[in-house]
């Protein structure tokens, strides 16, 4: 048995809750723990932020207002109450976490188009309550009239909301890790490489009880997963989830911080606070498995795409590569929702698990407001 940590020692031998990861979904889940008043212990193989949480873009970006489903009143309730969220931690911290309604715009590329704004836009003064705004524009409001983006980039205007926000990631990260390693404990380079009931076993043979497990390993948490969701993996056609690689970049240009995201053909260029600029993403199913951190130089379309929005772009020089891979729920209908939720079956051990490229939008979600706790989910009942 493995040595538990000091505070963990008084009283019970045993966490309440064993968090498996800690990125954004695996540091929350430590933090409702402890705000619940239990006693938490998170592993992370590497470092705290080691995954796909950890690198620059943090674009916080709604789903359309159209076509109304659970999943996008579940991302709708995250993007409204992130703000107090971040604001309770950052109280609880003293670390900002870069948080900003800073809005979005998307150039609109064709006439038709403009229709489907119009509809979208009557969307949300539905589905968004009347509390923010989606409307076509031309010129972009405030600032961004100034190239960003170029106006040839927008023949037909553009798509404006602002209820699209961006975070720091990784001050968001260093706020809740800061949380969870004075409330909790929190183990870093430690592996957990299989679960049984009620006890991870680790990569040096040795095993830790909890009363629950919540496996929060983000594109690695599948194969921990899958041997207590075969069932579900079989419906799924072989597997519960994967891991789809990303890259992007960080540039430095200047700005004063009043800049909306731009997104367009699936680039998107995140203004963040200190003129930096992030610029992403790629998306691939196939990669090397043992280089999931490899940064490649020829995948860069993303990035040309981004200096034909922004030309102003073309001079900022490059602060950081950055690639890695996050997680793919292969369960839900879209594959694009977190996976959250208890395991059927096996009352100790639940998953939380990042949304494809909506992760940092939705990580504070408690795991009873999630998708898959919802009976509309038919896998896990
Ligand atoms: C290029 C790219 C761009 C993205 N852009 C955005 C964006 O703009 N907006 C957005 O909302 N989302 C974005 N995402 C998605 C978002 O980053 C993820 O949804 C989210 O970070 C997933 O968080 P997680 O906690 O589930 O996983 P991770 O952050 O991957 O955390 C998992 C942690 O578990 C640890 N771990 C793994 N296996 C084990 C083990 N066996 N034992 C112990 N520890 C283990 C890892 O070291 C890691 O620290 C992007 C992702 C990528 C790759």
């Amino acid at each position: 048995m493995n040595p538990l940590p000091e505070k963990l020692n008084q009283g019970r031998n045993v966490p309440d809750v064993l968090i498996v990861g800690a990125g954004i979904f695996g540091l929350w889940a430590a933090r409702h723990a402890i705000m619940a008043g239990k006693r938490v212990l998170v592993l992370d193989r590497g470092r705290a932020g080691d995954g796909a949480s950890g690198g620059f873009l943090g674009a916080l970006m709604p789903h359309m207002p159209d076509r109304w489903n659970a999943k996008k009143q579940f991302q709708f309730e995250a993007l409204t109450s992130l703000p107090d969220a971040v604001a309770a931690l950052e109280a609880d911290t003293g670390l900002a976490c870069g948080y900003r309604r800073c809005g979005r715009l998307i150039p609109v590329l064709h006439r038709d188009t403009m229709g489907i704004v119009e509809r979208r836009s009557g969307g949300a003064r539905e589905y968004w309550a009347g509390r923010f705004r989606l409307e076509h524009v031309t010129p972009a409001p405030g600032n961004a009239g100034a190239g960003w983006p170029d106006a040839r980039q927008a023949p037909f205007g553009m798509q404006f909301d602002d209820l699209s926000a961006r975070v720091d990631p990784r001050a968001y990260l260093a706020s809740l890790r800061a949380f969870v390693a004075a409330k909790g404990e929190l183990r870093e380079g430690v592996e957990a490489v299989r679960l049984e009931p009620g006890r991870a076993v680790l990569a040096d043979g040795s095993a830790i009880e909890a009363g629950e497990i919540v496996v929060a390993a983000g594109w690695r948490a599948y194969e921990l997963l899958q041997p207590f969701m075969s069932e579900m993996a079989i419906e799924a056609g072989g597997a519960i989830g994967r891991g789809v690689k990303g890259q992007a970049v960080l540039v430095h240009h200047t700005h004063g911080d009043d800049l909306p995201i731009l997104y367009a053909d699936g680039t998107y260029v995140v203004p963040h606070a200190g003129n930096r600029v992030a610029i992403g993403s790629t998306a691939r199913d196939e990669w090397d498995h043992a280089a999931p951190e490899a940064f490649d130089p020829g995948d860069m379309g993303f990035y040309e795409r981004a200096l034909e929005l922004v030309p102003a772009l073309r001079d900022a020089p490059i602060l950081e590569r950055w690639a890695n891979v996050r997680p793919r729920n292969m369960l839900a209908q879209t594959r694009h929702e977190p996976f959250m939720g208890p395991v059927p079956g096996h009352e100790w051990l639940s998953a939380r698990i990042g949304g494809f490229r909506i992760g940092m939008a939705v990580g504070h979600m408690e795991s009873d407001a999630t998708p898959l706790a919802r009976p509309r989910v038919s896998h896990l009942k």
